[in-house]
């Protein structure tokens, strides 16, 4: 049983997708479905249910929709709160070129590691006057050291030979020091794999002019989630970045976009994102075959614009996608 979380605005479409994607492709795991988020509260008076912390700490497992946090006011970010709760402590992005955006020669291939619990994500925040703002920045050196290590064992597992480390050392030099400085010890650890050092202005730039010389990438959670989202616009888009959320002994899948409310409602999503957060998920469950169907049926099917969505520049709606997405996924399966 896995915890499936619609969430706000475009989730609960790509909820109903992804049910529909499982039962046609009779893969065998079953959903508990767990409302939560903006449009949960306006519904039920709560966003976080107690009923979703059960339902978590007795799966382990969940895959998530986004949830809605307002802008310059209002409650904290749900999903923050969901990842320190649960010491999801690493943030996995892979940003790999799918169907009309890959180079054959050299496809982008970046797997960005994302501090998840600390940093000026903590929210520690005070007014001081009406006119001045402080906002604290929190950086370990075991929170660091633990994501990093992670990092460093994937680029080992997968066969990457560096590992680029992505601070603000030089300005920031008691905190992201901190970070880099965890890095440098570990890497001691990891006499094959390089350790790179990059500044992170330099590394936005770096990623916009060549972004086939990086693969895994270690970074403090505010620069993760900035240079995700840039990484992201070099492939097509949002709609095509999964997500995992992994700390010891639980992990949330999700898309790395947000609740996309100019799509919400239309039919207009691009389910390819959460279907492949739905992939990384069933390759953590030990059910990679699966997997490996589904995001093979998705590369052929973005390889032409007749049979992608219009976010990329085809004609179909999701649902339509959705469909012959399981088409192509069965022809696989059957030769
Ligand atoms: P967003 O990711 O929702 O949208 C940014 C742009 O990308 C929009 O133009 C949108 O149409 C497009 N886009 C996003 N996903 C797409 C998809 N699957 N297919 C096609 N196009 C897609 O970011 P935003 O507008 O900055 O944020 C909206 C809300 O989502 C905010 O409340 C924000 O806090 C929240 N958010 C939640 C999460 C999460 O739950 N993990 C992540 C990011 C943002």
């Amino acid at each position: 049983m896995i915890s499936l979380i619609p969430g706000d605005g475009v989730g609960k479409e790509l909820a109903k997708l992804l049910i529909r994607l499982f039962k046609d492709l009779q893969i065998p795991l079953s959903f508990d479905i767990q409302e939560a988020g903006k449009e949960e509260y306006e519904k039920h008076g709560v966003y976080l249910p107690d009923s979703l912390f059960r339902s978590l700490e007795k799966n382990k497992v969940a895959i998530k929709g986004p949830m809605t946090t307002p802008i310059g006011e209002g409650f904290r970010s749900l999903n923050v709160q969901l990842r320190k709760k649960y010491d999801l402590y690493t943030n996995i992005r892979p940003i790999k070129e799918l169907g009309p955006w890959k180079n054959p020669d050299c496809p982008i291939d970046l797997v960005i590691f994302r501090e998840n619990t600390e940093d000026l994500y903590r929210g520690v925040e005070e007014m001081v006057s009406d006119t001045e703002a402080h906002s604290i920045k929190i950086i370990t050196y075991q929170g660091s050291r633990r994501l990093i290590k992670r990092a460093f064992d994937y680029a080992l597992d997968h066969g990457y030979p560096k590992v680029t480390l992505v601070t603000k050392a030089n300005i920031m030099k008691f905190t992201d020091g901190l970070f880099l400085k965890a890095g440098r010890d570990l890497a001691k650890d990891y006499p094959s794999i390089e350790l790179e050092e990059v500044l992170v202005d330099n590394m936005a730039m770096q990623l916009v002019l060549n972004p086939y010389q990086f693969n895994v990438i270690a970074t403090e959670n505010l620069y993760g989630d900035i240079l995700s989202d840039l990484s992201a616009g070099l492939i097509g888009g949002l709609g095509l970045v999964p997500g995992a959320n992994i700390g010891d002994d639980m992990a949330i899948f999700e898309s790395v976009h947000g609740t996309a409310p100019d799509l919400a409602g239309k039919d207009l999503v691009n389910p390819t994102a959460f279907f492949l957060s739905a992939c990384m998920m069933l390759d953590y469950l030990d059910m990679g075959d699966y997997a490996g169907s589904i995001r093979q049926g998705l590369d052929l099917l973005l390889s032409k614009k007749e049979t992608s969505t219009q976010d990329l520049g085809g004609p179909l709606k999701a649902s339509e996608f959705t469909d012959l997405l399981i088409q192509k996924v069965k022809e696989i399966k059957h030769g």
